[in-house]
């Protein structure tokens, strides 16, 4: 073949586990709603900045480490990790010479209507997210080709079918349950929840320390 894929970007869904994931989802989604409960200035900084949302991202961000107060974020990381190595044998990464770590971990709770713009994660190297509670037709998580912002020309339009490999933009679908990974610079964005019913997400950064 004369073309090769070189500079590919990789996303990584599974199921978080294969089997109790209703009663841990049930679990980590009374945990969630407690977070959201005692997080009085979160509430407050959502009220101004996140329409019909709340998120403990400014305020209660290492949840993965909050022993006595949500449990269930503990064991919501030691399920993770087998799936980041899955993810970062795929990426090639050599992880020796330092610790690659769950260094932040928050909730999302988008009411109807509330929006996710676009955004990346700086300095972190894996981030995702994990589906806690997905009412029926609720927002995607949509990914954007990193190499888009890089060069502004007109650019053809593609075929309809077009390669995989060859999309402009990536939606995954938010599922209870499942996990998805991407590398941190990846741009990504929740559409406008459609959903009167809550959809619950946790999301979280691994960084290289
Ligand atoms: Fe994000």
């Amino acid at each position: 073949m004369p073309i090769k894929p070189w500079f590919p970007t990789f996303i990584y869904e599974s199921p978080l586990q294969k089997k109790g994931s209703d009663d841990f989802g049930r679990a980590l989604l009374e945990e969630c709603r407690k977070v959201r409960e005692q997080d009085a200035a979160g509430q407050l900084w959502c009220r101004e900045n996140y329409p019909s949302g709340y998120t403990s991202y400014g305020t209660l961000r290492t949840l993965n480490r909050t022993f006595s107060a949500f449990p269930t974020f503990i064991d919501l990381e030691r399920k993770i990790w087998p799936h980041v190595m899955r993810f970062t044998r795929r990426l090639d990464m050599d992880l020796r010479e330092a610790t690659l770590a769950m260094t932040d971990c928050w909730v999302n709770i988008m009411s109807k209507d509330a929006v996710h713009p676009l955004h990346l994660h700086p300095g972190a190297v894996v981030s995702g997210t994990y589906y806690v509670r997905t009412p029926p037709g609720c927002s995607v998580i949509r990914f954007e080709d990193p190499r888009a912002e890089r060069c502004k020309a007109i650019a053809p339009p593609r075929v309809a079918q077009c390669r995989l490999e060859n999309l402009a933009q990536v939606t995954c679908d938010a599922e209870a349950g499942k996990v998805v990974l991407f590398e941190s610079w990846l741009r990504h964005e929740v559409p406008s929840n459609p959903t009167l019913e809550e959809r619950v997400s946790v999301s979280f950064n691994y960084t290289w320390i």
